[in-house]
Order: structure tokens, then sequence, then C-alpha cells
């Protein structure tokens, strides 16, 4: 329907393969998220086919975007905004996955709304501010173990599966890399300190997906590089 936005993907498929060729990873490991926010429905549900995931950062644009989605169209919605605590239960119920728990308030909130249905375990990735920007949310990586250990304590619904971040706003490729290689070398740390897989890292959007893919990225999760410029605001 979109046709520019199929060649984007396309592109976009063969940019990342590159980058795992380079770092001899197999390009199967990585999954392509589509990022839509402002742009329209449409678009999302023309592209939805052919990503693995879909990314909104707001819960009320992913409701409406939902509210004429065919329920045939089975591709996984993933949150990567922040959350606010009062959108929590409305996010449990539109995502698939969040990807943003960056506090053991919001991570019980979460747990206690998830005992409120059947038993049940809802996943999710804690996502870590690499960059020390105050604009970022985020766990710093200090507390990045303290939360996972006391998440596995208390909240018990929520299955940790990852780490999400965001890469610096910077030009400089040595900062943005050392962020990713951060965040993957934190998570290995988790890995022998909790005994979770935590398989998956999110990171790498259309400006830096490239690094991010070579420093292991699982998720890369694209928005202008797909769907166009957003207008501003
Ligand atoms: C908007 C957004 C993206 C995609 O950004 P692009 O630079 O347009 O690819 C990825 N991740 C998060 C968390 C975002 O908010």
């Amino acid at each position: 329907m979109v046709d520019f936005i199929d060649q984007n993907i396309i592109e976009i498929r063969e940019r990342i393969r590159a980058s795992a060729k380079l770092s001899g990873r197999d390009p199967a490991e990585i999954k392509l998220m589509g990022v839509s926010k402002t742009h329209p429905a449409e678009y999302m549900l023309s592209a939805a086919g052919k990503l693995d995931i879909l990314g909104e950062n707001r819960v009320q644009e992913a409701a409406d975007k939902r509210l004429d989605w065919p329920s045939e169209e089975r591709t996984p919605w993933h949150l990567i905004g922040h959350l606010q605590r009062n959108k929590a239960r409305k996010a449990l119920d539109i995502f698939d996955l969040i990807e943003t728990v960056d506090s053991l308030g919001l991570a019980r909130m979460l747990d206690r709304i998830l005992t409120e249905t059947d038993a049940y375990s809802f996943p999710v990735y804690i996502e870590v501010n690499m960059s020390g920007e105050l604009t970022k949310s985020g766990v710093v990586p200090q507390e990045a173990a303290s939360l996972l250990e006391r998440m596995m304590q208390y909240c018990p619904r929520l299955s940790v599966e990852g780490l999400m971040t965001i890469g610096p706003n910077s030009d400089d490729k040595g900062d943005i890399r050392k962020a990713f290689e951060g965040l993957r070398l934190i998570r290995d740390e988790l890995r022998s300190l909790s005994g979770l897989h935590l398989p998956e890292l999110s990171m790498g959007m259309s400006s830096d997906f490239e690094i991010a893919v070579e420093e292991g990225s699982t998720i890369v999760r694209i928005g202008s590089g797909i769907f166009g410029r957003r207008s501003a605001g």
C-alpha cells in the first residue's frame, strides 16, 4: 500500500545483515521493530507483516491505533516509551511486552495489577540510562543489578527477558559504541548474578542501529528510517 515503506524496510534489513556479517553474527538473531509514532495507523498496518515487532512510545497513541486493528494481524506490540503509573493497567492490556521498566515502584504496580488477573506472567525489559542524559528515563547502570534482584524477589509475575537503552544524543561514534557495549556488559553481569537468560538487548535506532548490531543488539527500533521524518513536537 505504501511503497516507500516497503522499500525502506528492505534497505534497513539489508544494512542489518551487512552489520551482522561484519561482526560475525547471524542476521537472524536481530529483530526489526517499526516505530510509527506520530504517523497514521495505516502506515503501521501496511508494514506490520514485514516487521518482527511494532513499537509505540505512548500508551494512548497505541490504544487509538489498536481500535480498528484487524484481529488476524498478530505482530507483537512493545511499549518503548516511559510508562506513567496511572497508565500501567492500560499498558498491560494493550502491549505484549513493556521495554521500559525502570523502577521498583513501577514494577510492583505492574505485578500487583497482574495478580488481579489470572495467574499469568508478563514479559518486560529493564530500561537502563547508559548516556547519563537527564532527559532520558531508565535506571542508572549501577542500580540495574539491584533493581533486577528486587524484581525477582517482589514481582513474581514479571518475567525479565532483556535490557533496553536509548543511545546517547551524540555524533561521536565512540560514545555511541561505548553505551551499547556497556549495556551488553551489564546484561552479561546480570546474567551471571541472576541465572536468568536475558536474551534480548533492545538498542539501536535509525541513526545508530549499525553500531548497536555490532555490539550485540537483538532488537533495533527504527522510526524515521522506515516511516519517514516526523513533524516536530
Ligand atoms: C522514536 C523512538 C525510536 C525510533 O527513532 P528513529 O530515530 O526515528 O528511528 C526508537 N526508540 C524509542 C524509544 C523511540 O522513542
